[in-house]
């Protein structure tokens, strides 16, 4: 039986009881609007953890715009649903003053890898994720938490500040779910229009194409990218924010295919933003 928890005092009721049998707690953070990228994650947690908590609350601190998180989808009872086959054991979704109460005044900020990319694009939304995700660790107490490889940007920066926190929580990333077209799965996809949704593959595939460019030294990573811009805004991405080769730890700029790089892109279809990154592994 999956149970709801609303209050951290009713959560640190539970966990307590867990911990004194010497159980060990896996951790899915989520936002809801759950699919089949966050049930990976799910599964992962339920196949090495006594138990599993998924929370789900939409933070509003690592939102930029009051409009997008209004327009955040919200579908806890669907999400239930989902989740109760799994064997999870508590849903944790807090009201928000359970979160952050009245007087909270607190904020974690990592620098670094959280600077470039999301982190020009979206100001305040790392210290927002780094904040509430080591709230998080510290309800559940967790001895592992999963995160999607998808938020590759996020997921470093969570090691990141697990590392310089000296948080015993340990990281596990798991791989991107797509779609059968190669979208990677999100929430966000169900705010696509149905033109949007069929033209949004569009990303994956430009990236695949300069990955697979630049690996077989077809042409230069500049060349490359340059050219799956003029694809995007051909397909109607109306925006792109980024598409960049990066050093897929400290995500600053880099075209050492010896070191294990990342392309990461963040661009705009039908006003939905959707991110998206692969790994550039070298042809051998
Ligand atoms: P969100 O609800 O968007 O905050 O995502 C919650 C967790 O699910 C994060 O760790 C995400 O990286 C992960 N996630 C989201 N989409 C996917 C996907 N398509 N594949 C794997 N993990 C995902």
């Amino acid at each position: 039986m999956t149970k709801l928890i609303a209050t951290v005092f009713d959560l640190h009721h539970q966990v307590a009881v867990w911990k004194a049998k010497g159980e060990t707690l896996g951790l899915v953070p989520t936002m809801g609007a759950l699919h089949a990228g966050h049930l990976s994650l799910v599964r992962a947690a339920r196949a090495a953890c006594d138990r599993v908590i998924v929370t789900i609350f939409v933070n509003p601190t690592q939102f930029n715009s009051p409009q997008d998180l209004a327009a955040y989808p919200r579908t806890e009872t669907a999400d239930a649903a989902l989740l109760a086959p799994l064997g999870v054991d508590v849903i944790f979704a807090p009201p928000q003053d359970q979160v952050y109460p009245t007087g909270f005044a607190s904020q974690i900020t990592v620098s670094g890898v959280a600077g470039p990319l999301d982190g020009v694009q979206r100001p305040g939304h790392f210290a927002g994720v780094a904040t509430v995700v080591a709230k998080l660790f510290g309800m559940t107490q967790a001895d592992r938490a999963y995160f999607g490889e998808k938020d590759w940007q996020q997921l470093q920066v969570v090691r990141r500040m697990v590392a310089d926190l000296n948080i015993k929580t340990e990281v596990i990333g798991c791989a991107t779910l797509r779609e059968a077209d190669g979208l990677a799965m999100s929430s966000r996809n169900a705010r696509l229009s149905p033109q949007a949704r069929s033209a949004a593959p569009a990303l994956y595939a430009a990236m695949t194409a300069v990955v697979a460019a630049i690996t077989t030294g077809q042409q230069p990573s500049d060349t490359a990218i340059k050219a799956a811009m003029k694809a995007l805004h051909q397909a109607g991405f109306e925006l792109v924010d980024y598409l960049a080769l990066c050093d897929g730890e400290t995500l600053q700029p880099s075209t050492d295919l010896k070191r294990p790089l990342r392309l990461l892109a963040a661009a705009w279809m039908g006003g939905v933003r959707l991110i998206d990154n692969i790994a550039v592994t070298p042809a051998s």
